[in-house]
């Protein structure tokens, strides 16, 4: 059955003037046509299934590039990574991708769970045993010893044992390569002011990953770290938070290294909307994260984007605030403190993201011939960025995941 969603406006994902009156049609879980509503052909379209939201805008799908669905979200969830089975890690994930899908998410990226947990769960999500979006997965991050994520890492120090790592998580299905260049807050006594791999243990990660045709995405805070994988030619970055080697300095934003970033295309990940959850949830920080300053934070991520680097929509979603469903709040945080326009945020997280992830072919924008990952946002999301968080109607790869409000999974 054809399925034709119908709404006051359309925006596709590229940037574009949106559509008024838009109609898509859908046929097999793919787009055929992007058009206006009084230009749908209905003379044979009877059995079509229609839906129909006043006020509404149709979008492509959010692509959520940063996940961990074995973690917890919640205040104590260092404990709880430490402490459970796979069993319930593998519990934690079911929930977790549902969470995903119903804030409209039709394309996930998790960037580091235990790889016993994250294949398996990617299977059932492709066979429709459990619902979720598309995902893409890194399995086990790679890591020093007793590095960062160590707990659901592999470790790897020297830059053989780093080959020999990335071969292991390409013969275990990885689509991406996960690796920590930097210590991070979530693991007590790792440096996050310090790199974890010289330049050349980074290089012979891409390389070998290249050679696989696959990409590597890396954890950087420090600034030192940030330099280490402009030069290894990492693809994509994972908060960049310029962190000063100095623990009595802030940041140490270094300006040529951010154009470097933009000459070479890497996609940014500043995972920004997390300092946002926890200020909402109330944590208590003892240790100095990267928004102690976050004013300063703010201008040196819009100078990034002033210079060209393309800015990616990751959460982080499992680490302590950063629920599963709170997608939404990147693009606000985006357009309410590095200042860009709600259209711009919305192509991030949409045609931007899915590029970075390689799926741009298939998803990210509605196109005639894409696959049918489709939002209706009750509100018009260009005016008023917040309305994202009211996603009426979820399609994904043409199911109807939920329909004017009601859940259906
Ligand atoms: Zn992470």
């Amino acid at each position: 059955m054809r399925l034709i969603l119908k709404a006051n406006r359309l925006i596709d994902g590229t940037g574009a003037v949106p559509i008024e009156n838009a109609a898509i049609v859908v046929e097999d879980g793919r787009i055929s046509e992007v058009t206006q509503q009084d230009k749908l052909d209905t003379g044979d379209r009877d059995d079509s299934d229609v839906i129909d939201v006043s006020g509404g805008t149709l979008m492509p799908g959010f692509i959520e590039v940063h996940t961990h669905i074995h973690c917890s979200a919640q205040a104590d969830a260092y404990r709880h990574i430490t402490t459970e089975s796979d069993e319930v890690f593998l519990m934690r994930g079911v929930q977790a991708v549902r969470a995903v899908l119903s804030s409209g998410v039709t394309t996930m990226r998790d960037l580091g769970s235990r790889n016993q947990v994250i294949f398996p769960l990617k299977q059932a999500v492709e066979d429709g045993i459990v619902p979720g979006p598309r995902m893409l997965v890194a399995g086990t991050p790679i890591t020093t010893t007793g590095g960062h994520c160590n707990m659901f890492g592999t470790e790897a120090d020297t830059s053989d044992e780093m080959v020999t790592a990335v071969r292991g998580q390409f013969k275990s299905g990885a689509d991406w390569i996960k690796v920590m260049s930097t210590g991070g807050g979530f693991t007590p006594g790792t440096n996050v002011r310090a790199p974890q791999y010289p330049v050349e243990t980074l290089r012979a990660a891409v390389q070998d990953a290249e050679r696989l045709n696959l990409r590597v995405a890396a954890h950087c805070h420090a600034s030192a770290g940030v330099r280490n994988c402009v030069d290894a030619g990492v693809h994509n970055l994972i908060h960049c938070s310029w962190l000063d080697e100095d623990p009595n300095g802030m940041f140490d934003y270094d300006e040529d290294y951010a154009d470097r970033l933009a000459e070479a295309g890497t996609w940014v990940d500043p995972t920004l909307a997390l300092g946002r959850l926890n200020q909402i949830r109330g944590r208590v920080r003892t240790t100095g994260g990267p928004m102690r300053d976050p004013v300063r934070r703010f201008e040196i991520l819009r100078d990034m984007w002033d210079r060209g680097v393309k800015f990616v929509t990751g959460m982080d979603a499992g680490m302590t605030n950063a629920n599963f469903d709170d997608f939404a709040y990147i693009p606000q945080v985006m357009v309410e403190d590095m200042r860009i326009s709600p259209m711009e945020a919305i192509v991030c997280a949409t045609q931007t993201s899915a590029d970075c992830l390689g799926v741009l072919d298939e998803t990210g924008t509605l196109e005639a011939g894409k696959a049918a990952d489709i939002l209706i946002i009750d509100g018009n999301p260009a005016e008023d960025i917040a309305t994202l968080h009211t996603v009426n109607t979820i399609v994904k790869q043409g199911t109807v995941v939920k329909r004017e409000g009601e859940l259906l999974i």
